[in-house]
């Protein structure tokens, strides 16, 4: 299969600070793939990385066969990559139908309406005409789901989605993300909540100090003695 993103010899920085090393991954198309690391790691800089938020010192990304480092944020997401990001960065003083109708469809994924995503998220449905700001963390995090879904996107950059929930509702959010994948969205997710994420991830990665020291089947992850010791607390 082709790959959707291919990512090779990514090296990334904040002025002196190496963030990322020689960083290589790849997503299919419809794939979930979990990235695993201590705080520090990386992860939330892997992903800027990819949406253009920040710029590579070397490297390649390439999404569908193009190159796209180098591009802007605005950029990848009218390619179809949409970017959740930890602070979520909704608009509070919109009302909630109105964050998700200001998105532009320009992806080549599957179309979402606004009424698509009431239906994922009945929570969203009640509180439609109310605004943003005066939402839950987990609503929040309904609606920042629901913003990138309208992009139209074909893989979506899911940075910390449970955040701040409870176990309920991160059990809510996650089982979201895995129903993407029946759509044909590839997820990347970053996720604390490691354990959870790679139930619902097909493969992950394991970023150390910038670098990744490990890749395989979610499963084989979840089941390596070293790696439950290091991040699954057992
Ligand atoms: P966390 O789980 O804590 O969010 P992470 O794996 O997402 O961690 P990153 O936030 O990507 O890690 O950080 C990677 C490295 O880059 C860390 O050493 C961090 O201190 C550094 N770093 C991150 N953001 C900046 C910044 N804006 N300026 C300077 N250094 C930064």
């Amino acid at each position: 299969m082709t790959d959707l993103l291919k990512i090779e010899g990514l090296s990334a920085a904040y002025g002196k600070v190496q963030a990322l090393r020689d960083v290589a991954i790849s997503v299919q198309p419809g794939e979930i793939v979990a990235i695993l690391g201590a705080n520090g790691a990386g992860k939330t800089t892997l992903l800027n990385t990819i949406s253009g938020v920040l710029p590579i010192t070397s490297g390649q990304i390439v999404f569908h066969g193009k190159r796209i480092d180098g591009r802007r944020p605005w950029q990848t997401s009218r390619l179809g990559i949409a970017h959740v990001p930890e602070g979520r960065e909704i608009f509070p003083d919109m009302t909630v139908e109105a964050n998700l109708g200001i998105v532009d469809a320009f992806g080549g994924g599957p179309t979402f309406t606004i009424d698509d995503v009431m239906t994922m998220f009945p929570r969203l449905q009640e509180r439609r005409f109310q605004l943003a700001g005066g939402l839950s963390g987990g609503e929040q995090q309904m609606l920042a789901i629901g913003r990138g879904l309208m992009a139209r996107p074909e893989l979506i950059l899911f940075d910390e989605p449970s955040l701040g929930l409870s176990p309920v509702l991160t059990k809510f959010v996650l089982a979201s993300i895995g129903k993407l994948k029946a759509k044909g969205i590839a997820s990347l997710l970053v996720e604390q909540n490691m354990r959870a994420a790679l139930k619902i991830a097909d493969r992950a990665y394991v970023l150390r100090v910038g670098s990744i020291v490990r890749a395989g089947p979610a499963s084989e992850i979840a089941n390596a003695p070293d790696i439950q010791e290091a991040y699954l607390g057992v």
